[in-house]
């Protein structure tokens, strides 16, 4: 048990993907938890997410992914299209949690949001929107933190699972850097073509275009344009320059193309990664999920990564006497798998660029082969 005068206290920055799956596996372990969010409105905006088989099976570990399968939606596979809009490969892949429940699966990140924000308040942890940290300091076992609305707390662990931008990771000295690797990725949000049931990738002369049904409903429409600067566009011009660019895109593109129709459903963002190569942990702070590596959205990866490290924290500290041993134990744990994921998104990346998608598929194999291995 912890030797902590703070108890099994914990405050965790950012209550996303990593920092509302820690709350509630630590709760559930018994822990005090609260969670700082600087953003002060529950409502996640955003476009929807593919929730790979290993992120399935982390949130089965937390009984939450039927929920998600019921109000996301179940896919099998993935249909790789050439430039010429010919089918060029099929993979289904792995049902990480039994043949009766689907391999993967498209969500909503709004509704994904809402189950773990239940999930975490359910088993105890309080969310406290609109709050960040200012100040850390260490003091023995005991975590002094400093909150924006001029409170502090003490307790046993802090744990920074605010993003990849992480103002956590800096209050903690532990640097990492950001890297720009000349894609800007879009996602729009579109109505379901019946014909989507799984996962499409489109390959085209320069860019690599996408559909990822999300409910029996709605679908994201994803585009990876490549060899461009980093640059925000006026939202009235997402829709009208996104559906330019699909021109470009024979075959179902051309179907899926008119169904992008207003600019308030399109989202483009920068393909930033990032791996911190130094500590992730000092004294009893950690940082998690995109604090800490940050894949390239083409894998997939990330949300996995983020669910199961919440779960290997609450795992390791259960099992040492002291919260530090505990947080060795968990970035050993974590470290190389994390890696390996963050580098290998990175070479796709790279032969994207290149143009050799066909030299990426191996890649992508070799990705989810290590991700269906246990965490
Ligand atoms: C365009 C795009 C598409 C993607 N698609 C997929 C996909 O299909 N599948 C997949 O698995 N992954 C995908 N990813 C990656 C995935 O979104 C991330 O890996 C995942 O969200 C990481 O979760 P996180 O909780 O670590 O960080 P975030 O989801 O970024 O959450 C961080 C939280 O911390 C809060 N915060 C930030 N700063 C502070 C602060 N100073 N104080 C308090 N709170 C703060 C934020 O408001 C936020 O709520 C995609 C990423 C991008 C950019």
């Amino acid at each position: 048990m912890n030797s902590c005068r703070g108890g099994r206290t914990a405050m965790i920055v950012g209550a996303g993907i990593a920092g509302l799956t820690a709350a509630a596996a630590l709760a559930g372990a018994g822990w005090q938890v609260e969670i700082a969010e600087v953003d002060p409105s529950t409502a996640t905006s955003g476009w929807g997410l593919c929730l790979a088989g290993p992120a399935l099976r982390a949130l089965a570990e937390l009984g939450l992914a039927d929920d998600c399968l019921a109000e996301g939606y179940g896919m099998n596979g993935i249909t790789h299209v050439d430039v010429d809009g010919e089918p060029a490969r099929r993979i289904r892949l792995p049902r990480l949690i039994g043949a009766r429940r689907p391999a993967m699966a498209g969500i909503a990140r709004p509704v994904l949001h809402r189950i773990l924000h239940a999930a975490a308040e359910q088993r105890g942890a309080v969310v406290h929107q609109g709050l960040t940290v200012t100040a850390v300091d260490q003091e023995g076992e005991l975590v002094h933190v400093q909150l924006s609305d001029g409170t502090v707390r003490q307790v046993a662990l802090l744990v920074g699972a605010d993003g990849i931008r992480s103002s956590a990771r800096s209050l903690l000295g532990l640097e990492a850097s950001l890297d720009y690797h000349g894609q800007m990725v879009w996602r729009a949000l579109v109505p379901r073509p019946r014909w989507a049931t799984g996962i499409h990738r489109f390959a085209g002369k320069t860019d690599t275009a996408g559909l990822v049904p999300i409910s029996a409903g709605q679908a994201y429409v994803f585009l990876t344009e490549n060899g461009v600067e980093q640059s925000v566009l006026p939202e009235a011009e997402l829709a009208p320059r996104l559906r330019r660019i699909l021109e470009a895109f024979p075959g179902r593109v051309e179907e899926i193309r008119p169904l992008v129709s207003a600019s308030e459903s399109v989202v483009r963002r920068p393909v930033l990664t990032a791996f911190l190569e130094g500590a992730w942990n000092r004294g009893n702070c950690v940082v998690i999920g995109d604090a800490a590596h940050a894949p390239a959205p083409q894998m997939a990866g990330g949300a996995a990564l983020a669910i199961e490290d919440g779960l290997v924290l609450a795992e390791e500290l259960g099992r040492h006497r002291s919260v530090g041993a505990g947080l060795e134990a968990f970035v050993r744990r974590r470290r190389q798998r994390c890696r390996t994921l963050v580098e290998t998104s990175v070479a796709i990346v790279g032969l994207e660029h290149a143009r050799r998608h066909r030299e990426a598929h191996p890649l992508t194999d070799a990705g989810h082969r290590l991700m269906a291995e246990p965490a």
